[in-house]
């Protein structure tokens, strides 16, 4: 057999490179990197075919899809999708035009009027404001939760769907024990019927697959902002939810009818910019944020470090039990840090615009996980639709900071740092 059939036997550096080789999407003989597809419609050479191409659709089969539309499928997009899959060890995976629509998406095909979603409510953003202000329109209601306790489950409610939670979450890297959380819910799940099972979603997008595999520790759904490390340069939107088989189809029609389509165009820079350089890209940041870390933990201005490797981190204990190690037995603590300041918010303010002003190798900017360094304050800005009372379970200080680190060198990093602290 040529080893091109073989793509399992080679390692993530390889795989990541060169994806299956020989994919159902596209035949990879005469082109070293696949075509950027631009299609909205497709050629049926009789009606039979057309009808055949909705028919599996709806009842997927093995084998080369049929091209219709591209709201439907598209090979840029399946290809895409067979990487995610891969990385997050998933039957497959489904591609979104956001992280929003892929957040959406998952609660959309899993849920129905009166379901209840437990959440933890240190989340992202908008996703916090998609619970609020949306859901409770169709009766979908969310309960807030501090998931760092499983106690809930003793007795959970009989409309209990979704428990949702970040790997990693977005902004102060809070880590709840979702190992354990998956096997209490499968437990739980034995007594129930099959359409009030409770589905474990886990947004993964801050830990990326190479920190914490969701689906490898028991959750159902898991998502990615595509947006952030995966693409990885700042250029493309996109979202992906990689799952168990079952949710796959159902997660393709919310696509079909919602029509938060991945365009094919930035699905093509994902596939062939940001996959193959995730890893390095992951690797170097991860090097740099470790010392950068370091250094902010140490240093006289600074009150509190959430970083991972560091010994006292929060949820030390969850991160050694939930996030991966490398082959040096290296716990894989990513690139975000956040901190906070000694002093008042104003003394934050100060800080973060010496930065905006002067840095060189840190911008002020939202989003993650790109080649260049970050920096944003998180309860002013990325979560601002928080009222005052959420930010205070959510652990969200106002003069919390958050950093994401980039590809820059880390003394350049940790030099633009210095000079605002002694300006300060
Ligand atoms: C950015 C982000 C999202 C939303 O992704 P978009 O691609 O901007 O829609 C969701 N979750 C987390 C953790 C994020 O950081």
């Amino acid at each position: 057999m040529s080893e091109k059939n073989n793509p399992n036997k080679f390692d993530i550096d390889t795989r990541l490179v060169h994806g299956k080789s020989v994919s159902e999407a596209w035949n990879f003989n005469n082109h070293l990197i696949p075509p950027m597809t631009s299609n909205t419609t497709y050629r049926l050479e009789s009606v039979e075919r057309g009808a055949q191409g909705f028919q599996n659709f709806a009842e997927p089969k093995e084998g080369i899809p049929i091209w219709v539309y591209d709201r439907l499928d598209e090979p840029s997009n399946l290809m895409l999708e067979e990487q995610i899959a891969y990385l997050e060890n998933a039957d497959g995976a489904v591609t979104f035009s956001s992280g929003m629509s892929a957040i959406s998406a998952c609660v959309l095909a899993s849920t129905k009027s009166s379901d209840l979603i437990v959440s933890d409510p240190t989340l992202y953003g908008c996703t916090f404001s998609f619970f609020t202000n949306h859901l409770p329109k169709f009766g979908i209601n969310t309960q807030w939760q501090d998931l760092s306790s499983l106690s809930f489950l003793d007795n959970p409610p009989e409309n209990l769907r979704i428990i949702y939670l970040e790997s990693v979450a977005n902004p102060n890297l809070k880590i709840a024990p979702l190992k354990k959380l998956c096997g209490k819910v499968k437990k739980i799940n034995l007594d129930r019927p099959e359409d009030k099972k409770i589905l474990v979603v886990v947004d993964n997008t801050f830990a990326t697959p190479l920190s914490c595999n969701p689906l490898s520790l028991g959750a159902d759904m898991c998502v990615h902002s595509l947006t952030k490390n995966i693409e990885g340069f700042g250029t493309e939107l996109g979202g992906v939810v990689a799952s168990k088989k079952e949710w796959i189809l159902p997660l393709r029609m919310i696509r079909k009818d919602f029509g938060g389509v991945l365009n094919s165009r930035s699905s093509w820079q994902i596939l062939n910019h940001g996959i193959p350089t995730l890893k390095l890209r992951f690797e170097k940041q991860q090097e740099s944020a470790k010392k950068i870390a370091d250094y902010l933990a140490l240093h006289a201005e600074t009150e509190i470090v959430h970083y991972p490797n560091l010994k006292d981190f929060k949820y030390r204990e969850q991160a050694l039990d939930n996030l991966k190690t490398n082959s040096n037995g290296d716990l894989q603590s990513g690139y975000m840090i956040a901190f906070t300041l000694k002093g008042d918010e104003d003394r934050t303010k100060k800080f973060v615009n010496l930065i905006a002003k002067d840095s060189y190798s840190i911008t002020l900017a939202v989003s993650l996980g790109l080649t260049k360094t970050l920096i944003e304050v998180p309860r002013l800005m990325t979560h601002s639709s928080y009222g005052d009372e959420d930010v205070k379970t959510a652990d969200i200080p106002n003069k919390l900071i958050r950093l994401s680190i980039g590809i820059e060198s880390s003394e350049d990093i940790i030099n633009d740092l210095s000079v605002a602290f002694e300006a300060l």
